[in-house]
């Protein structure tokens, strides 16, 4: 397939409630722009409060009837692992979609997006009839019995950069346990989730236990965190919003709330690194990859000063590697900012790094590979003091900083000082220094030699304002589920 040969899918764009498309109860639509070329991809259904009202109810009646929550687990496991099947035999029109709707180059949103998110399905669907409950170590003369339930109906709230993977590491563990979902995308790319929800229905997912409502963020999304019959909201985002969403938990009926949120971080290469060319691929690749649109981005590059100029020129020559192109291309690996609103955002940072002085080494302008799409260079600024905007604020665009650093404790010291801490890095052959730098980091995630790294078995989240609670791993279920203790006393006739 090539970007001149690709046949653009009709979508529907409305909502998925109790099993059944609908359009908005007020007949609102918005429209979902293509960043790739602006064109209109679909008419999508601009959800409210009346929609995420039904959708709950429809999510509780499902509950409550236990038509999901009342299977045995291996029952609940064959049904993910059909729907991981089922994602794995439309990967071509998932990862379209995926492509069209955000900007993604193809080879990515099929490699790495739709397979992760099968992946991230099947993995729940296969653990959930392996994890056991507890009996507590209590005296003899009673039993105390420790096990996990479902919450109930669980909310989720998604974002832009990896819509159909993000929703996967919460659907799937939320479901896995039993729980009805009312999942609400963003409104910049919603249409991989409302698939998501007609490829459950295929698998088996009864309906009402997985509904979809596309709408923007302070009508559908604070109307779902704000609901008074939901039980957790699950959330990945910006933390701006992410703040709002534990107010409004409060605000309303102390639902669980648990917040992915962003990142700023920092990726620390001593002088003393095993392969030099191989920590300059991982810090442009990684920074680069997904436009630069990952939470996890290392973003902030701290390099030993004895080493910092052979890394930039090293650096400066991948560049031309990354320069945006067709993501509808198989061979693109940079393509589109997902919308002109965060292009814009991409261009101020880039111009607001300029006038704080930092040095414009690469990059810096928007350009136009496909007319009427949103494209920005690959950007690379040195001389760039921690303190500068470009080096606090997450940017979420392809825009790396270089900062030097003097020693070990430097470069710890300006690494956490950050709101920020999810996930960080070190390059160095010194294991000593690897492991105690590791140990000093605020962050969820220490690569060590290495950022690439990643799979469905280990946590994933931050430490500070990147958020609170894990996606993926076991740990995830502890989002999902209440713990109960049943006491039954035992009268001993012996
Ligand atoms: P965002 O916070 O603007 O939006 C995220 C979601 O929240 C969208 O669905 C949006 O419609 C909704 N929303 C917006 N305002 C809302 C409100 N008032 N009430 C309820 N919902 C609301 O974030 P974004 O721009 O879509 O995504 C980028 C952010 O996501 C970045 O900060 C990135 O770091 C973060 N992110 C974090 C992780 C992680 O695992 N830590 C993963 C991916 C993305």
């Amino acid at each position: 397939m090539t970007a001149e040969t690709t046949v653009v899918p009709r979508f529907d764009g409305r909502a998925l409630i109790d099993g059944r498309r609908v359009d908005a109860a007020d007949g609102q639509t918005f429209d979902c722009v293509s960043p790739v070329d602006g064109r209109v991809l679909a008419t999508v259904a601009r959800g409210g409060a009346a929609d995420i009202d039904a959708a709950v109810a429809a999510a509780r009646r499902a509950f409550e009837d236990r038509r999901w929550a009342g299977l045995a687990p291996a029952a609940r496991k064959r049904v993910l692992i059909r729907l991981a099947e089922l994602l794995l035999a439309h990967a071509d029109e998932l990862a379209l979609t995926e492509t069209l709707d955000m900007g993604k180059p193809i080879r990515y949103a099929k490699g790495v997006d739709v397979h992760s998110a099968a992946n991230c399905i099947r993995w729940y669907g296969e653990a959930i009839d392996k994890v056991y409950d507890e009996i507590a170590p209590t005296p003899a003369t009673a039993l105390a019995l420790v096990t996990r339930e479902p919450v109930g109906v669980v909310g989720v709230i998604v974002p832009w950069n990896y819509p159909l993977l993000m929703a996967a590491w919460k659907i799937a563990p939320a479901l896995a346990v039993g729980n009805s979902v009312v999942l609400k995308p963003s409104e910049k790319s919603p249409l991989s989730a409302l698939r998501l929800a007609e490829l459950a229905l295929e698998a088996g997912i009864p309906p009402g236990v997985f509904n979809v409502v596309p709408g923007y963020g302070p009508e559908a999304g604070s109307a779902l965190a704000l609901h008074m019959d939901v039980d957790c909201i699950a959330f990945t985002g910006s933390t701006r919003v992410g703040k709002q969403i534990h107010v409004m938990a409060g605000q309303s009926n102390l639902k669980r709330a648990w917040t992915e949120l962003g990142g700023k971080s920092p990726n620390i290469v001593f002088a003393d690194c095993p392969d030099l060319d191989r920590a300059v691929q991982a810090a442009v690749g990684s920074v680069f990859f997904n436009q630069g649109e990952s939470c996890n981005a290392p973003s902030r590059l701290f390099v030993e000063a004895s080493i910092h100029d052979a890394f930039v020129e090293k650096a400066l020559a991948l560049v031309p590697k990354y320069q945006p192109a067709n993501p509808l291309e198989k061979d693109t690996v940079m393509g589109a900012i997902v919308d002109r609103i965060q292009l814009g955002t991409v261009m101020r940072y880039i111009e607001q790094g300029q006038a704080e002085g930092a040095r414009l080494l690469a990059g810096g302008q928007a350009v136009e590979p496909v007319p009427g799409g949103c494209y920005v260079q690959p950007t690379i600024f040195d001389g760039v003091h921690n303190g500068m905007t470009i080096a606090r604020e997450e940017i979420f665009g392809p825009v790396l900083s270089v900062i030097t650093f003097t020693d070990a404790a430097d470069a710890v010291r300006q690494a956490n000082d950050s709101i920020y801490g999810l996930q960080a890095a070190v390059w160095t052959r010194d294991l000593n220094k690897a492991h105690a730098v590791a140990r000093a980091l605020r962050a969820g995630t220490v690569h060590v030699n290495q950022y690439d790294e990643d799979d469905i078995t280990v946590p994933f989240g931050g430490y500070k304002q990147s958020g609170i609670g894990r996606d993926k791993s076991l740990h995830a279920l502890d989002k999902y589920t209440e713990l109960k203790t049943t006491w039954i006393r035992i009268d001993s006739p012996l």
